[in-house]
């Protein structure tokens, strides 16, 4: 098949989360197939810089409508592997920036005109490349005009672009809202401006257009599927998936068992398998060393990596920082964002210098580490689509404790409830909860052969690309 991706992320040229990965490990994973696979990207300045985009073959001008103006960019090829072509849609005013939504503070101000005409620049791409796409597959806000300017450049110039279109919601708390005046911007025809169209309450959302005029509707887990068809986890749009109920299917993401394996992570001091745990300790000694807490301490370490939201529950551990007071455990945080939350841990790891160590960096090697390093990785999210960590950290022999939402419950066995099967400990999406599972994790550490018996079945789990690449071939097929 010839099967267009379409995101605002794609490891390893941009990422700010799991979208990146995803997008990234998909790609590969459908090219190594034998599918012929091109991805869109804008052209951020971290993808400019990366030495594969540094020799791109071909250079190729481009000029998009954005409501009565006509605005000029470039598009950059470049092809890292067999079967795989990557595309950065540039406009230097746009995307040559430090963060690709915001600055840290807020969001960009510009983002619905910068993510219109990246869509549009796609566009142009596969009417002008002649790219006689069978598939595109555009994944969240940032993609999700494709369905419907796919179809209404093909009326314009009477060609075919693409034979289906599938729209991939990996986070429905991002829809991409603008104010109404932004629909100008697309030049689609006005009757969309309308509550069967991409109005949403005198606003334009975005992310509705891709779920409502998409061929199919995916997101990344079973569970998710069925949570943002509620009001509890939809974000005003569960009526609108609603609509789509027949057409949605939930596939789980995948690990890139190329970046992501224990065995042959570069980024490590010591590599080591489920055969040989040795590596892990060495590991485990270079993770407290890097976060200046004491090398030789033997109890417990508690990891975390990820952004700081309140989706990531990261208020429920804050209220449980005296559990790390009490008990001979450490907690180690890697991660950026809200800067209350930053403050906050920065004031915890401050006042308690040989327990709590934070780093408010978005450091990918170092994440690798803390994924290696820990006996037990954290993540008690408040709603997760799919999460990646805790299939990271099983992979990786580290334990992890989550919450019953989203992923977590498709890719973590509660060991407490399974003491056969078990693979993590999970908890509800409460302060109680996790406090209940820190506590059970102190008593499974304490039991080293049980603890071990966990530890090996989350590394003997299959959680590889392999998997959820068939996944969605399977799907583009049976949409074609
Ligand atoms: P989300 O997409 O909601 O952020 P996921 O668990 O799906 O959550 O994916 C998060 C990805 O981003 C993981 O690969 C994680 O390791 C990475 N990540 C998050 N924060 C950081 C950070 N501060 N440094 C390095 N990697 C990070």
């Amino acid at each position: 098949m010839k099967i267009v991706q379409v995101a605002s992320e794609m490891f390893p040229y941009i990422k700010t989360g799991g979208l990146a990965d995803a997008v990234g490990a998909l790609s590969t994973a459908l090219a190594d197939n034998g599918h012929d696979v091109a991805a869109f990207i804008p052209g951020y300045r971290s993808a400019l810089d990366h030495p594969e985009a540094q020799g791109a073959e071909r250079r190729l001008r481009l000029k998009v409508e954005l409501g009565d103006e006509f605005l000029t960019g470039e598009v950059r090829v470049f092809s890292p592997r067999k079967n795989l072509q990557v595309y950065l849609i540039c406009r230097d005013e746009y995307f040559d920036r430090r963060g690709a939504y915001g600055n840290g503070e807020r969001d960009y101000e510009d983002n619905a005109d910068r993510f219109i005409f990246f869509c549009k620049g796609v566009v142009e791409m596969l009417r002008l490349g002649d790219l006689q796409a069978d598939v595109v597959h555009c994944h969240d806000w940032q993609a999700a005009l494709l369905p419907l300017l796919v179809r209404q450049a093909e009326r314009r110039h009477h060609v075919t672009l693409a034979l289906k279109t599938i729209f991939t919601i990996h986070n429905i708390a991002f829809q991409g809202l603008f104010p109404a005046k932004t629909f100008g911007r697309t030049n689609l025809p006005e009757d969309l401006m309308h509550i069967d169209g991409i109005e949403y309450y005198s606003q334009v959302n975005l992310m509705k257009g891709g779920i409502l005029f998409s061929d199919r509707v995916t997101t990344v887990s079973p569970r998710y599927a069925q949570e943002i068809q509620t009001p509890e986890f939809g974000c005003g749009l569960d009526g609108v998936i609603q609509t789509r109920a027949d057409d949605i299917v939930g596939l789980l993401n995948g690990v890139d068992t190329q970046v992501w394996n224990p065995a042959l992570d570069p980024v490590l001091p010591a590599r080591y398998s489920a055969a040989n745990l040795t590596g892990k300790q060495l590991c485990r000694v270079e993770l407290l060393k890097r976060f200046g807490l004491t090398p030789e301490f033997k109890g417990p370490i508690f990891g975390m990596v990820c952004r700081l939201t309140e989706q990531k529950g990261i208020d429920f551990v804050l209220t449980n920082a005296e559990f790390f007071m009490r008990h001979d455990a450490r907690l180690i945080v890697l991660g950026s964002g809200d800067r209350r939350m930053e403050r906050d841990l920065q004031k915890l790891a401050t006042a308690h210098p040989q327990k709590i160590a934070f780093s408010a960096r978005h450091d990918e090697p170092l994440s690798h580490l803390v994924e290696a390093g820990s006996d037990f990785f954290v993540m008690p999210s408040v709603f997760e689509p799919c999460g990646l960590n805790q299939m990271y950290s099983q992979v990786y022999g580290t334990v992890p404790i989550t919450s019953r939402v989203g992923g977590l419950v498709d890719t973590v066995i509660d060991a407490s409830e399974h003491p056969t099967t078990g693979t993590g400990l999970t908890c509800p999406p409460s302060a109680a909860g996790l406090r209940d599972a820190l506590q059970r994790a102190l008593e499974l550490f304490a039991a080293p052969a049980l603890y071990a018996q966990v530890q090996q079945r989350g590394m003997a789990k299959d959680f590889s690309w392999r998997v959820a690449a068939r996944g969605y071939e399977r799907l583009y097929q049976d949409a074609l």
